[in-house]
């Protein structure tokens, strides 16, 4: 029995990496397809998408996610892509997911959430993270090079009606792009009742465009929004977003710097890829190739094995500003973000 302990009532072989971090938090992509055409994440042409029989079947993602659950200890799932509402029948995912009574959550774009939200909080979701960058009609449209910002704040809408609880809006802060909007958008959480993250931008897109220069980190965007609406510091989870709340109580804004304040020592993250590739980072260069073993017809015994072996083999963190960074080969809606 050595390394298997008892977790709530479950036996499971934690997935513990070298320096020490205990992975508790899954991140599966269920497409490399999108709707939208985000400059930060997809090129605008050009990119192919992955043949369907490379696609994870949704009975091969339960049978991962499942053993990463029962046996490793992982208690959160976020679904993710390319765009995860443009796969078929996601809902059935959802709720052959919902199953194995983790905390499920969503990562959209929320252009198709006015008619799916209803339908996955029945299947069983429980929150939802709208990704959301400008405000303003034209900038929007620039941005994902699709004109349907009313149809995303449509989707926000639905996702609170359908009663998904928290809905974040994810912002993507890009110097001289949409770091003018700051302040809209702090406003507009207050005003909808949606908790606003804004990330850092990382060098995953697409056109290679990201320098540091065109990051806007943590501090700065905290003076700002805090200039307008003052904010005080909230003590820091493990959750990757550091939380401020406003003054006045008037809710809270979540930061990812994952540039500025990399918080990889408390990563307890791991990712499958649409093709089923298991990754220990986001910007992992190496994958293990959990679609082969599963497709081999594989015993868990074996794929549980390889998922110990990727997550012993994490590193200690990315290094984005260092000269050893070096840029993973697939882009953002390829990993899933
Ligand atoms: N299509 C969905 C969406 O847009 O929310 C899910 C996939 S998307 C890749 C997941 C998240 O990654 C989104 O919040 C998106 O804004 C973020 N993202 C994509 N490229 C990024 C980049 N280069 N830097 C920071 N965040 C990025
Ligand atoms: Fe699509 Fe999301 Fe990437 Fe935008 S960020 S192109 S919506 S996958």
């Amino acid at each position: 029995m050595n390394g298997v302990q008892s977790y709530a009532g479950r036996v499971t072989r934690p997935l513990i990496d070298g320096f020490g971090r205990v992975h508790r938090d899954l991140r599966i992509s269920v497409t490399d397809r999108c709707n939208f055409r985000c400059g930060y994440c997809m090129p605008a042409e050009g990119l192919q998408w992955l043949p369907r029989s490379e696609l994870l079947t949704f009975e091969e993602i339960e049978r991962v996610a499942r053993l990463l659950v029962e046996r490793h200890g992982i208690d959160s799932i976020r679904l993710t892509g390319g765009e995860p509402t443009v796969r078929a029948d996601l809902s059935r995912l959802v709720r052959m997911l919902a199953d194995l009574d983790v905390d499920l959550a969503l990562t959209t774009n929320g252009a198709t959430l006015g008619l799916a939200a209803a339908g996955l909080a029945d299947a069983g979701l429980r929150r939802i993270n709208v990704s959301l960058d400008s405000l303003r009609a034209d900038r929007f449209a620039d941005l994902t090079l699709r004109d349907e910002l009313g149809r995303v704040l449509d989707g926000i809408d639905a996702a609170l009606s359908a009663g998904l609880d928290p809905v974040k809006v994810n912002v993507v802060v890009m110097r001289g792009v949409n770091d003018d909007e700051l302040v809209d958008f702090a406003r507009f959480g207050r005003d909808r009742g949606v908790v606003v993250r804004f990330i850092e931008f990382m060098p995953l897109d697409a056109d290679e465009v990201w320098t540091p220069r065109s990051v806007v980190g943590v501090d700065e965007i905290v003076a700002r929004v805090g200039e307008v609406f003052p904010l005080e510091a909230v003590v820091r989870t493990s959750a990757p977003a550091t939380q401020f709340r406003y003054c006045d109580g008037g809710g809270v804004i979540g930061v990812v710097a994952s540039v500025t304040r990399s918080f990889c020592d408390s990563c307890d993250r791991v990712r499958l890829t649409a093709d089923g590739q298991f990754r220990n980072c986001l910007f992992a260069i190496e994958e293990f190739d959990v679609r082969s073993l599963l497709r081999s017809g594989a015993t868990d015994d074996e794929v549980g094995a390889m998922l110990e072996r990727a997550v012993a083999a994490k590193w200690v963190g990315h290094g984005i500003g260092r000269v050893e960074f070096i840029r993973p080969a697939r882009s953002m809606s390829q990993i899933g973000g």
